[in-house]
């Protein structure tokens, strides 16, 4: 495992994950009072291996660690954090307050939301055998996040928090997630990204049935937001480091501006009788090789055409069985 010095004091750790982005990025870092660890993988014996590890390398001991600092809900970086935390005896396991309120509701133990997903993708016209094996990707995801953190400790906008020795402020920047927070210390620049920008794929942005109304509106104020930000080097959750912050934030606000007009083209192909979510994340992505990249194609298809349709410039049409759009 390569664990790399990224700043004085600061760790990258990758941690490996069973999905296509392949390892996430977790982050240790070192202050006077312990250390800070920053998301953390699957709960999978990959990750176990992977902490074990790095702790033993950077001579992390139990009692050692201050907090964990979960930055957004999703199973990659979230997963580990209630076996982190049982191992290391760390005190609090933080996180953004809107993701931390989402947890109980996303990942329930009986399994509610793969049930009303799998219904919103069905009602979105995707084949009921599509949204089933969905269901079950979502029911599997559910085991590697237990144990649940013991007592999430919520992070609010604008709070100022010290990470490994370093005064951190927390922006609010939804979109990736409803409640999405990079950190950045001011004095030197450097920033927590979780999901928030990474360098050759963009961010997922997805509709989800218990997420925000209109994410691809977040997420782009929050790409301005971002841009606005003295970053002076960024450490994303997946990937490479980013030590152009702005023009990153830049490039993917095109990113976007040129998929939405692929969905006025997609929309303006199939004329009056409109389409589904379904088949715009087909006209979009094509065929996806797996149930994770199908899932995550049609909630991105989705983000789009609603702000689209919040935007005025298409419809949503609701009478049927299946919901479709076309252009206003
Ligand atoms: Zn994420």
């Amino acid at each position: 495992m390569q664990i790399a010095a990224v700043a004085d004091g600061v760790f990258q750790i990758p941690v490996p994950v069973p999905m296509p982005l392949r390892w996430v990025n977790c982050y240790a870092l070192k202050g006077p009072d312990g250390w800070t660890l920053v998301d953390t993988g699957f709960h999978d014996p990959g990750a176990e291996a992977a902490w074990r590890e790095a702790m033993d390398r950077l001579g992390i001991r139990p009692g050692d660690v201050e907090q964990i600092l979960v930055t957004h809900y999703h199973p990659d970086h979230l997963g580990a954090a209630g076996w982190l935390q049982a191992v290391t005896g760390a005190p609090v396991v933080r996180m953004p307050e809107r993701d931390a309120a989402l947890v109980p509701v996303v990942w329930d133990p009986r399994g509610e939301q793969a049930w009303n997903l799998a219904a919103f993708f069905r009602r979105h016209g995707m084949p009921a055998e599509v949204a089933a094996a969905i269901r079950e990707h979502h029911l599997q995801h559910r085991h590697l996040v237990e144990p649940l953190p013991e007592g999430l400790t919520p992070i609010a906008d604008g709070e100022e928090l010290r990470i490994g020795g370093r005064r951190m402020l927390a922006y609010w920047m939804p979109g990736h997630s409803e409640g999405l927070m990079v950190f950045l210390n001011p004095e030197d620049g450097l920033c927590l990204l979780g999901d928030m920008l990474l360098m050759k794929i963009t961010p997922n942005v997805p509709l989800w049935p218990w997420g925000l109304q209109d994410p691809l509106a977040a997420f782009l104020e929050s790409l301005d937001r971002m841009a606005r930000l003295p970053v002076r080097l960024g450490l994303p959750g997946h990937r490479d480091l980013i030590p152009d912050v702005p023009g990153r934030a830049r490039e993917i606000r095109e990113h976007h501006a040129r998929r939405l007009e692929e969905v006025r083209a997609l929309c303006r192909a199939a004329g009056p009788r409109g389409l589904t979510g379904w088949d715009l994340s087909r006209g979009l992505f094509g065929d996806q090789p797996s149930i994770h990249n199908q899932r995550f194609a049609m909630a991105e298809a989705l983000a789009h055409a609603e702000h689209l349709v919040q935007r005025g410039e298409l419809v949503r049409e609701e009478g049927g069985e299946t919901v479709g759009y076309r252009l206003a």
